[in-house]
């Protein structure tokens, strides 16, 4: 009595209704019907010849798909298939005196900005991956500029804290360049890699131009809605472009979506081809008077399922994709995970400074927040494959209704908003 086997490397995640298969060894995922989360549950639960008979043309489909594939095996005998971890994750607790990476450090120089975009630091909305922009935080006491000193003492203790990217955001940092350069210049005796500074429009000349080229500074430009005021504030993108390329100045694009339409998104991304960015990335305003408004979460679209590798598969089971290994340093001092994390860890100006996150263990909550500990989520079989914003899954907490907004997958019923469920099985690898 042959019995059917999927491979360790692919992981069957069920849902309340569906399931998703995880084809880590192939860096795939594939959201199954209904009808075919039946076939793997009988195929994985019962003998073989049973789930043929069941389920007949699409059973032998399904085998035929998954043993060319080399995705599972079928054995004489009832057999176990033992479980597979590829690697044991890193956790900080479990060492003495780690050396501390850090992927990203936010500082915000101030809350201050005199472009004064009506959505910025706006209750009305909720932001995002806001942290690719220079929106203020919403930790933040209104007007507060850091106390410059202070911090460079603080990061003179921060020698052994290696970092990837440093970034200056949450306001306009321009307004306090002196400040600005004074930290810059600190901060390059530890770290040779990259540091960013948010540029809001109209705020470069030459002779700024020059001392950032001088300490290697990237600057990050935003690229706004097609709307009326969004028009208005691109009007200065090409003079800021102009001088940055004349000295050589690295840049990258922040599209700053406040428009539900994918139209609006096509055309920011046919204006930045104008142009020779590092990197593009976005943020996205979503209107909580608007009870219509959909997230369009661009570039992975309303469905946020991500093919995934085997490392980032287990790395999602256990830590938050976004947020893991960031800080922020808001002008008032306050440590947060990121720009737009409400709840503090700390202040930079306590005792213990940036470590002062590890003395309480506080960072657990935000760097160890995987998909599977929010509520809305966790049993949802897509948990491990959907783009993150841990800031929109903390406010699901607070109000489920908000899912609507988010996301467009109804978890009990099993089904996508709109959506015509696959009755075949055309899977492709
Ligand atoms: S440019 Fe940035 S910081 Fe200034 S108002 Fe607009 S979003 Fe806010
Ligand atoms: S947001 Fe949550 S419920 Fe929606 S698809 Fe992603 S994991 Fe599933
Ligand atoms: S939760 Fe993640 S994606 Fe959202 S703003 Fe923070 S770091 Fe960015």
């Amino acid at each position: 009595m042959p019995y059917f086997k999927l491979y360790p490397d692919i992981k069957y995640i069920k849902g309340e209704k569906r399931a998703t298969l995880y084809l880590l060894g192939h860096s795939k995922t594939i959201h199954l019907s209904s009808k075919e989360t039946n076939v793997i549950n009988s195929l994985i639960s019962e003998e073989l010849d049973t789930t043929i008979v069941k389920f007949g043309d699409i059973a032998h489909k399904a085998i035929e798909y998954l043993l060319i594939n080399g995705l599972a095996a079928i054995y004489e005998k009832d057999s176990f298939t033992e479980g597979y971890l590829p690697f044991m994750p890193f956790q900080i607790k479990g060492y003495n005196e780690p050396q501390l990476m850090l992927e990203i450090l936010f500082i915000q120089i101030s809350d201050e900005c005199n472009v004064g975009c009506d959505f910025c630091k706006n209750d009305n909305y909720l932001n995002y991956e806001g942290c690719n922009s220079c929106i203020r935080w919403k930790n933040t006491t209104d007007g507060a500029k850091i106390n410059d000193e202070k911090l460079i003492q603080q990061i003179e203790k921060m020698d052994g804290i290696q970092v990837k990217e440093i970034i200056f955001s949450g306001g306009n940092p321009f307004l306090h360049w002196e400040s600005l350069i004074k930290i810059i210049k600190k901060l390059r005796v530890y770290n040779k890699g990259s540091i960013c500074v948010y540029c809001p429009q109209n705020t470069l000349d030459i002779e700024k131009a020059k001392i950032l080229k001088e300490y290697n500074i990237t600057v990050i430009l935003n690229i706004f809605s097609t709307t009326e005021q969004g028009q208005e504030l691109n009007k200065k993108l090409d003079d800021t472009i102009k001088i940055l390329e004349a000295y050589n100045i690295q840049y990258n694009f922040t599209l700053i979506l406040t428009s539900n339409d994918s139209i609006n998104y096509d055309k920011m991304i046919s204006k930045t081809k104008l142009y020779s960015p590092n990197r593009i990335s976005s943020t996205e305003l979503i209107p909580l008077n608007n009870s219509d408004y959909k997230l369009i979460s661009q570039p992975t679209g309303i469905k946020r399922i991500d093919d995934v590798s085997m490392l980032n598969f287990f790395y999602r089971t256990k830590y938050s994709t976004c947020m893991n290994k960031k800080i922020a340093i808001s002008a008032d001092g306050n440590i947060l995970p990121c720009p737009s994390w409400k709840k503090s860890f700390g202040n930079i100006f306590d005792k213990h400074g940036i470590r002062s996150i590890f003395k309480n263990d506080s960072y657990v909550d935000a760097w160890e927040n995987p998909k599977s500990k929010v509520v809305i989520c966790e049993n949802c079989e897509n948990k491990f494959a959907c783009v993150d914003c841990s800031c929109l899954d903390n406010e699901l907490k607070d109000d489920p209704k908000l899912l609507k907004v988010i996301c467009d997958y109804d978890t009990k019923n099993g089904y996508w908003r709109k959506e015509t469920e696959r009755n075949d099985f055309d899977w492709k690898l």
